[in-house]
């Protein structure tokens, strides 16, 4: 059984690296943050797809509200 209702998957991409990879949402910023600071020294190069980010912001806006 798994449990992920509500922590859906996002595809981020570093291009620095040439890698594509796959974390839960809540972890997104984590995963970023990580592999920014143990790879690029804290340099943004990794990011989520950017197709997939303005749909999610989006998303975050309506939920959330932000952006007003
Ligand atoms: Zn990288």
């Amino acid at each position: 059984m798994t449990d992920q209702s509500d922590d859906p998957e996002v595809p981020i991409i570093c291009e620095e690296c040439g890698t594509e990879t796959t974390v839960a949402l809540s972890e997104l910023e984590t995963q970023l943050e990580r592999h920014n600071d143990n790879r690029h020294d804290g340099e943004k190069h990794a990011t989520v797809d950017p197709t997939l980010k303005s749909q999610l912001q989006d998303l975050v806006a309506e939920d959330l509200g932000l952006f007003e």
